[in-house]
Formats: C-alpha cells, structure tokens, sequence
C-alpha cells in the first residue's frame, strides 16, 4: 500500500492499516513537518481517535482542554457564549481540545516508527500515479538526488492535501463550495498570562473579524481576516502586529511576547465529486477542504482515515465483500459537506453584513440558542450521522442510531467501551445471550458486552429503541435492533484479522 501525504491524515491511515499488519509506504516531498501555523482544535470524537492509534497519553501532555465558544463585539463586549464540557464527556474527552498541528504531528510520527511494517519516507515527490486492473504504479522522485523510481502498490491513498496530485490523477471535479476570506494567523509564545476565559474569542467584525484562543501552556493563536489591501508582509514584528493584539496583551510588556509564526492564508471551500477511482482513495484535505471556523478539517482527514482503515483490511483479509470499499464515500461524504456547511455558516454569521450585520449580530447572538436550527449547528458538539449503506443499516426515515458513535461510556468494570472494544466489533446488548449466540459473536472476533439495567450503554440502547446494536472497529453503529439474533445476522467475521492492540508494540 502506498500513502502519499505524510500529514495527519496520512500518518493516522498508515497507522491504523500498520496496526492491522499492512504494510504501507508514506511517502512525503518534505523530510519533516510543514512547519506553518495550522490546527488547533480538535473534539472528542476524534480524540477518540487519537486513543485508538496508541497517543491517547501523548496527546493529553500537548493538549488542552477549551471551555467553548465566545463571540464578542469589538469592544470586547460578550454577545453570546457556547460551552463545551472541559471535562470527560460522553466520548471519554474533553468536547474541545486545544493544540498545535505541528506537536501533533510529531506525536504521530513517532508513534508510527513503532510499527516494522510502515515506512515513512521524506524528500519524495510524488510525480505521476496511474492505475491498470491490478495494481497502481506511483511514480516519486528523490528530491535532493533526483534519481526516479516507480513503486507498485495494490492500494494508493492521496492524503496530498489541497493541491492533491492523486486527486487530479482520478479526474474528478471538485465542487466549488463558494467561500474564500483571506486571513493572517500569528502564533505567539509568552510566559506571562493573559488572564483570558479559556476558549475561543471570535470579534464579530466585519471591518476586522478576528479569533483568539490559548493553545498551550505558553502559547497563543490569533487569527485577523485581512483588508483587500494588506497582506502578511505588513505583520511580521510585534510593533506592527501591536494594535490588532493590543485588546489581549494591552497589560503586557511587548518584550514578553515572541512571534513564534506569522503566515496568511485563504480559507475556502470545496470537496471533490468522486473520492475514489477503483484502487486509488481521497482522504484529508485532498478530498475536501473546510474554512477553519469550527476546527474540523484535520479532524475530518482523522475521520476518514478511521472510516477507510478498518474496511480496506477487512477487504483484503477477505472477511468484507469488495463492494465494502464503496461505502466510505458514501457515509463520508456527506457527513464532510453537512461539516462544511456547518463552518461557512458560523463564519458568514461572524464576519458578514457590515454595520448592519454588527446591529443585528447584538440582538441576535444573545438569542441564539433560543433558535432552534442555528442552535443545532452552533452549540451542539455532535456530528452528524453516517448516512445509510452496505456497513449502516440506518432507516431511510425517522432517527436511529444505526450511523452514529457508540458512546465511550464506563463499563461496569471501570473501563471505557474503547479500551475494551479495542478497534474490534462489539455487539452490545440489553438481554443475555443464549450460549450458542455468545459462542458466534466470540468466534466472529468480536467482543460482546451486556448492559445491565441502570448503565450508560442500557439507556443509550434503550433511548434509540433498540435491545442490540453491532458496532463497529471505528466506533459506528452498524445496525440495531430489538432481538439480538436478527441483529447479529449482519455482523462479519472478522476472526481472522489480525490486530496490535493500541497502546501496546505491535
Ligand atoms: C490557519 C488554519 C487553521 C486550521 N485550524 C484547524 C483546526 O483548528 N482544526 C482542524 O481540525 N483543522 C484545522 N485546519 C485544517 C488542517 O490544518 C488541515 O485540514 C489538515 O492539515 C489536513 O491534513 P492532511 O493530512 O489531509 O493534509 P496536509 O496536512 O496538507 O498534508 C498533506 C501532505 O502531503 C504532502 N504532499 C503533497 N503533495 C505531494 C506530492 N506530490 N508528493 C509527496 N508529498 C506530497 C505534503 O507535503 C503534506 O505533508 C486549519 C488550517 C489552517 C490553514
């Protein structure tokens, strides 16, 4: 298998299929990290994630967890403010958490040097990628030798980001989702303390709109969307950067705080039509890309790599039917799009409409949890449900939690579900199970687990009208029901895959 892209959708897909025993080549054109200011938040769902490559702890000594969302006025005035819990919830993690792209970057790579079977290697150019019925040829070059070479793999994964070379090796269009701002994101150092709520600040300003939030112990992220006469050129000193950080560090000598990086960037909007050609995927940023109102384009990438891994070793296992492959396009893609549109949304709320935008924004955004739509795309943490297919058996109409993420709830053991699932199926269920039915789901590989009247998992079956659920490797919920045996008909037979238990060597 061949990834190309060593970012964290790269490293997160080359981990997971590592974990499973598939060997894969990362194949990235720069040795180390991109080194400009990227992510800085990520939420529980995909911490979850993280816990399932093996940087459950690792993650936890760079994060930091985030009290919500303030939008405020110019003046500082607070308009309106959205909490998250900082504490466990229920995925096990903070609902918002705070970091640095390139520390999390770092955590993963090393993380994946502890598996034989993956190697990463830098300083190739990807050139061309072209596919026949069995195999496709990734072309590379060494960038400090130039000598070329071609690498055959079964399966090709552009996690290429942006400008993806893989993407535009399959021919697929890719759907302009109508949003560019053009912003300066400026990462600052300093030991003193700002004395800040711990959360996100967005100045709803469209003369300035502006987000500021602490990333670390001692480190700080302001982003400033930028007039259509100035770029990043005009920002790159503290003198210079003052007067737009002034309303934060006004009580702070301006020695105390280092310009740690400063770059400009347009935020747009788009996702490719066709996320994948036969043997070639799309993950990340090269099959969708986010504007980073709400923190989730690096979580989506975490998300497809999640939602492909487990399927495309299932395939070549032999424990899924090919046709398996086809179902990560269609749960992800819309689940991406509903994402984006999440985020266009809260931004255009932010930064649109002028001074008559600022008027209403001071009525409105004190009421806004009173409307029920904005509500829902703003305040609530959830994500959407997968939509229906061969490996989620949800309704057409009506809600289900067939689609959805188990909770990681405590176990009556004192576990997480996580821990205990261990990226295998589980099937969770109210009612014993007959002896017969228990020996099944044991010798299909999966782990099953009985809630007891009174527990987290019970009232969640319960609350979606369902005695049983599968669910699978990655957290979703395949299918539920009302009668265990009907439910497990659907699960596979996974006994035959191999797995490193995350947290241990491979
Ligand atoms: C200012 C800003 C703030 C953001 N904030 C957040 C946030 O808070 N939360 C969040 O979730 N997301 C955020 N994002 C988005 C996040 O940074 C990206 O979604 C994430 O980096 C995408 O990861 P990726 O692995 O898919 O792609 P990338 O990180 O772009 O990695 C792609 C890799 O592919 C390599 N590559 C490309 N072409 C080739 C080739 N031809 N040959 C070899 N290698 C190649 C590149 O060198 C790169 O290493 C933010 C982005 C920006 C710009």
């Amino acid at each position: 298998m061949v990834i190309v892209g060593a970012g964290p959708t790269g490293l997160t897909a080359a981990t997971l299929l590592a974990q499973r025993g598939f060997g894969c080549v990362v194949l990235d054109r720069w040795e180390s990290i991109y080194p400009q200011p990227r992510a800085v938040h990520l939420d529980d769902e995909v911490y979850r994630i993280l816990a399932r490559l093996g940087v459950r702890d690792e993650f936890a000594a760079i994060s930091w967890p985030c009290r919500g969302l303030r939008l405020i006025t110019p003046e500082m005035r607070v308009l309106a403010e959205f909490a998250r819990d900082a504490t466990r919830g229920k995925h096990g993690y903070p609902e918002a958490n705070m970091f640095d792209q390139q520390q999390l970057e770092t955590v993963l790579r090393a993380n994946l040097k502890r598996f034989a079977t993956a190697t990463l290697r830098g300083n190739t150019e990807v050139t061309a990628v072209a596919q026949d019925s069995g195999q496709v040829l990734v072309d590379c070059a060494d960038r400090s030798t130039g000598a070329r070479e071609t690498v055959a793999a079964e399966y090709v994964l552009g996690c290429d980001g942006a400008n993806s070379l893989v993407r535009a090796s399959i021919e697929t269009t890719v759907r302009d989702l109508d949003f560019a701002q053009r912003w300066l994101v400026v990462d600052v150092a300093t030991g003193a303390d700002l004395a800040e709520w711990e959360g996100v600040h967005q100045v709803c300003d469209p003369l300035r709109a502006a987000t500021y939030m602490r990333i670390g112990k001692t480190r700080y992220r302001w982003e400033f969307r930028l007039a259509p006469h100035e770029n990043a050129d005009d920002y790159r000193d503290i003198a210079t950067l003052h007067p737009l950080l002034s309303p934060w560090t006004k009580a702070i000598p301006q020695t105390e705080l280092e310009i740690v990086r400063v770059a400009e960037y347009t935020f747009g909007a788009q996702i490719a039509e066709q996320w994948r050609d036969r043997r070639i995927f799309l993950l990340g940023d090269a099959a969708h890309l986010t504007p980073p109102f709400i923190g989730q384009g690096l979580g989506a990438g975490l998300r497809d790599a999640a939602n492909l891994a487990w399927k495309l070793a299932g395939v070549l296992d032999g424990a899924l039917p090919p046709t398996a492959l086809d179902t990560y396009q269609v749960e992800r893609k819309p689940h991406a799009l509903a994402m984006i549109r999440r985020a266009k949304l809260v931004g255009t709320v932010m930064t649109e409409g002028g001074k008559i935008g600022n008027a209403i924004r001071r009525v409105v955004a004190p009421r806004l949890h009173l409307l029920p739509g904005l509500k829902d795309q703003i305040l609530n943490s959830e994500t959407p449900a997968l939509h229906r297919s061969e490996l989620v058996a949800r309704p057409r109409f009506g809600r289900a939690l067939d689609g959805t993420l188990c909770p990681n709830a405590v176990l009556e053991d004192g576990r997480r579900f996580d821990d205990v699932a261990a990226s295998r199926f589980a099937v969770v269920t109210c009612d014993q199970p007959e002896e017969t039915q228990r020996a099944e789901i044991t010798r299909r590989g999966a782990v099953l687990l009985v809630a007891r009247s009174g527990t987290t998992l019970h009232r969640w079956l319960r609350g979606g009208r369902a005695r049983a659920a599968i669910v699978r490797p990655d957290g979703t919920v395949l299918r539920t029901g009302r009668e265990l045996q009907a439910v497990c008909t659907a699960l596979p037979d996974f006994s035959g895959t191999h797995l490193a238990q995350p947290g241990t060597e491979p």
